[in-house]
């Protein structure tokens, strides 16, 4: 039988199996401090355990790593890692450090802040991303996403945590859920619910059962398009869930976690960078008061798409803003080391065949 991630475990589970064991109260709050606190990479470490404990854990548990194949970037700017599970497939975290703010500037900037992955490749195959360019390979367990925050706390402090790496978090809800428990706890990582930020291509059942969740993550939509007709051309999800049942299902998030939701908006040139869809997007964004996130197009190797030149990028921005929503443009700092999501294991591990959808070649406008 395979042993059980200890990193999956919460405490109230190991004080349950310990407890089964006879061992006192207070050894799975030792436990949980070396996994956590101390981050151990091994049961030797636990040296206020006895032996024999320690023997029965690693009889009972699995207490695994992640291999660091290669880093990217430098320590003052974006870092890239990219992780050999256990089966030996690549995932992705990245680190956005914190960089000197001035006065009133996005608070987010003094934080340094990781992004991780949730699944190995993504199913949803939006035709501008590398993620979904090998197709599904599978979810990662709730210790491999844990992991990722441990491995990256390792080499510094993390102050915010975003899930926009590789995959589809709310396609692998039980694990998500059980692994942010883990890192927003006391016990554990101990990262503040709204220092956490969930990423969906638009998952509108998945996003009202969150709204179900005690916890108050904040929830970032990846929207892209402000019409159907934009968000059909780019995302294959908005034809089961249109922007219509999508809103519904984020309103119904807002109602119950008040003003949590921040929408993400790549831009692409001669796709979805048209002032037509100025209109539409601030208006969504006022009905949800939701700020824009906009961010110009990272080039990933075998697509053809571009990012818009700066001026236009500066139009599309004051035209939201004179329609009076709040929005931001990421000037990226990452590009240079294929900062967005999926992109550096694609150059590692090139996949032979694009997805027909992916090779499409953007119309001019
Ligand atoms: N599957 C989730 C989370 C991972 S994608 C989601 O889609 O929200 C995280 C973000 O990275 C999304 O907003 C996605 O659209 C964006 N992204 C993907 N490829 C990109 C690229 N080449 N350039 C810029 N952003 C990209
Ligand atoms: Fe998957 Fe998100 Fe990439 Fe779409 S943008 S393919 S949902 S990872």
């Amino acid at each position: 039988m395979p042993l059980c991630p200890i990193k999956s475990q919460s405490l109230e589970d190991l004080q349950a199996q310990l407890h089964d064991w006879g061992e006192p109260g207070y050894r799975a709050t030792q436990v949980v401090e070396w996994l956590y606190a101390r981050r151990v990479p091994g049961w030797d470490a636990m040296t206020n355990l006895p032996r024999r404990l320690r023997e029965r854990l690693a009889q009972h548990y699995a207490l695994t790593t992640l291999e660091l194949v290669a880093q990217q970037g430098s320590a003052d700017a974006t870092q890239k890692f990219l992780w050999r599970l256990e089966d030996r497939t690549l995932i992705e975290s990245v680190l956005i450090p914190a960089r000197p703010t001035a006065p009133g500037a996005d608070e987010d900037a003094s934080r340094h802040t990781l992004c991780i992955s949730t699944q190995v490749g993504c199913a949803y195959g939006c035709a501008f991303c590398a993620s979904g360019l090998g197709g599904f390979k599978r979810n990662l367990g709730a210790d491999e996403i844990v992991e990722q925050v441990l491995a990256a706390q390792r080499r510094g402090r993390i102050d915010n945590l975003v899930v926009m790496g590789m995959g589809e978090p709310l396609a692998n809800y039980d694990n998500l859920i059980r692994a942010l428990r883990i890192l927003n706890a006391p016990w554990g990582a101990s990262i503040g619910a709204r220092r956490i930020t969930v990423s969906t291509s638009g998952l509108c059942p998945q996003i009202r059962r969150l709204a179900g969740e005690p916890h108050q993550f904040r929830l970032a939509i990846s929207l892209h398009g402000a019409t159907d007709a934009v968000r059909n051309r780019l995302m294959p999800i908005n034809r089961k869930h249109p922007l219509r049942d999508l809103i519904a299902a984020c309103e119904a998030y807002q109602t119950v976690k008040g003003r949590l939701i921040t929408f993400e908006y790549i831009l692409i040139s001669g796709v979805n960078d048209g002032l037509d869809q100025t209109r539409p997007l601030a208006a969504l964004a006022r009905r949800l008061h939701a700020k824009v996130n906009l961010i110009p197009y990272n080039r990933v190797d075998g697509l053809s798409w571009e990012r818009p030149p700066q001026s236009r990028q500066e139009l599309f921005l004051a035209a939201i803003e004179r329609e009076g929503a709040k929005a931001t443009l990421r000037r990226e700092r990452g590009d240079d080391i294929d900062a967005a999501c999926g992109q550096l294991r694609l150059r590692t591990e090139p996949h032979p065949a694009a997805p027909a959808s992916a090779t499409d070649t953007p119309q001019s406008r």
